[in-house]
């Protein structure tokens, strides 16, 4: 296969594709056409709560009115309910032309959840096509307790997954944190925490994160996401320093955020949630983009697709879409700890084609047209 007038990485070239590689790439003139950039990783979904808005209306506004509708919707998670919508969600990230998806499922009593098990089994199906990596999502006074944490990291190290938390403002958290952090040093775990998701200065489980973090040296093993507080605290600039130097890294949701926060009803929202994307990046904070809920309370619309949460980051946050694509491709990759794709000579031809002379352009309309190209080969349909 060759493709003419491609823009990769800003230059026009003509790429040729053989036996599943990119075997050639030659400089042409003229401007692009089309371009390319490497298939997203997606970092942090929920597929366990994925399509139930439909049966689940949150009867109170903002992030705790949606967990309390979720709680509700738990007694429909039969086997056939979980993997109907687990596979439907993979679809669609599959669809959209995702590398490797992450997705948190709820883990909120002691024993191990159905949807920890059924997701399982998707993932092995998907194993060769779409890697699917479990993270555990436990209250952080559950996977913080003694009596418990150990026996939820046993499992999640079993099956070779990653150890996650929600945390917001919970008492204790000086030392269930540290705990959390034990148990992923002793079975070598990565860490996933839901963290700060909320607009109230006082919420700053950040910095303690932060902190065991660089006093272990994990920083590397360990991805937080939302810190909305960030966008409001009057001590950003310093947590924001201070989490560049930790290498750890953080997700920007701006579904959820746009949704969930400064929720009021019958008011209009004034703040809109995102932790402070540009600072965070220009300070050196590995910044990614993560699509979160779909079509559940937390967040009513949406589909599993990067490129739908870059070009939603570009309204929310004033992200050039061309200048950021890394946030959904190369810096996930590496919070994933997955093998970094780079378009070279000899490399997988696997990206997305974008039928337009740059990223901006092609995200112009909703919908983001795109070619999914793998192994060579045009995707036409589920693997
Ligand atoms: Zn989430």
């Amino acid at each position: 296969m060759i493709l003419e007038a491609v823009n990769l990485n800003g230059a026009t070239v003509r790429l040729t594709l053989a036996e599943g590689r990119i075997a050639a790439i030659d400089p042409v003139p003229g401007p692009a056409t089309q371009t390319a950039i490497p298939l997203p990783v997606e970092p942090h979904v929920h597929l366990d709560k994925a399509f139930t808005i439909h049966r689940a209306r949150a009867a109170k506004p903002g992030l705790f009115g949606a967990i309390e509708a979720m709680a509700a919707d738990k007694s429909r998670w039969t086997p056939l309910d979980l993997l109907t919508r687990i596979e439907d969600g993979m679809a669609e990230a599959w669809a959209s032309g995702c590398r490797a998806i992450r997705s948190h499922i709820d883990w909120n009593e002691p024993a191990v959840p159905l949807a920890w098990s059924v997701a399982g089994e998707v993932a092995e199906e998907w194993a060769d096509w779409m890697p699917l990596i479990r993270a555990s999502l436990s209250p952080i006074d559950l996977l913080g307790d003694p009596d418990h944490g150990p026996q939820i990291a046993e499992r999640v190290a079993r099956d070779g997954q990653v150890l996650g938390a929600f945390i917001y403002r919970h008492p204790g958290l000086e030392a269930a944190i540290p705990l959390a952090f034990d148990l992923a040093e002793k079975h070598d775990l990565r860490l996933d925490f839901h963290v700060d998701e909320g607009l109230e200065v006082e919420a700053a489980a950040l910095d303690l994160i932060v902190a065991e973090a660089t006093r272990r040296g994990m920083g590397d093993r360990v991805l937080c996401g939302h810190a909305c507080s960030l966008s409001i605290r009057p001590d950003a600039d310093r947590a924001i320093d201070a989490l560049a130097a930790s290498g750890v890294a953080l997700t920007v949701m701006p579904t959820t955020n746009l949704y969930l926060q400064d929720m009021t009803p019958g008011r209009s929202p004034r703040l809109r949630g995102l932790a402070p994307a540009q600072e965070l990046r220009a300070a050196g904070v590995p910044v990614l983009l993560g699509t979160d809920n779909v079509r559940d309370p937390f967040y009513p619309l949406g589909l599993h697709d990067p490129l739908e949460s870059l070009r939603l980051a570009a309204l929310a946050a004033h992200l050039a879409p061309d200048d950021w694509v890394d946030a959904i491709t190369d810096a996930p990759a590496r919070a994933l700890g997955l093998p970094p794709q780079s378009l070279d000579v000899g490399a997988p031809a696997d990206f997305l084609l974008l039928p337009a002379a740059d990223v901006l352009t092609a995200l112009a309309r909703p919908g983001g047209p795109r070619q999914v190209i793998r192994g060579g080969l045009l995707q036409t349909g589920a693997p």
